[in-house]
């Protein structure tokens, strides 16, 4: 069965895009721990990380660092974490997370958007793209 990141990758699904490319795409998390938390994911379905072959791993870490770039621009923030789980949804993806403190990458703050809040921040970094 399709991961819920291939529907979303098909359309099938909404979502608050940042960046696509032809083999990645970039979008905002639907339960942010902070404002701007972004998933870059590969549009080949893998689940793992680490079993993406090293070519296609480079790839999606050379796009994260694009959408970073981008993020840390729109999101006033002390830097931007990184982080891999994977744990709830199969399919590899890349947390982009504007930081203000340490609990902003536990996963356990979550942070409140308004659909408008959403739309907008998506478009911000979207323009820097
Ligand atoms: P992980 O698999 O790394 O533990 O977490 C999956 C992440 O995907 C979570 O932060 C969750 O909020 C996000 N997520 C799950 N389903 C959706 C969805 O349908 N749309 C979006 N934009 N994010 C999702």
């Amino acid at each position: 069965m399709a991961s819920i990141f291939t529907k979303i990758i098909n359309g099938e699904i909404p979502c608050y895009k940042v960046a696509e490319d032809e083999k990645h795409l970039a979008f905002l998390d639907i339960n942010p721990n902070a404002k701007g938390h972004t998933l870059c994911i590969p549009k080949q379905e893998i689940d793992k990380i680490f079993d993406m072959d090293k070519e296609s791993y480079l790839e999606l870490m050379a796009f994260s660092y694009k959408v970073a770039q981008a993020l840390e621009k729109v999101i006033p923030c002390k830097r931007i974490g990184m982080s891999v789980i994977g744990l709830e949804v199969p399919h590899t993806h890349v947390h982009l997370i504007p930081l203000q403190e340490m609990n902003d990458i536990r996963f356990e703050k979550k942070t409140q958007l308004t659909a408008e809040e959403f739309k907008e921040t998506a478009e911000k970094i979207a323009s820097l793209l």
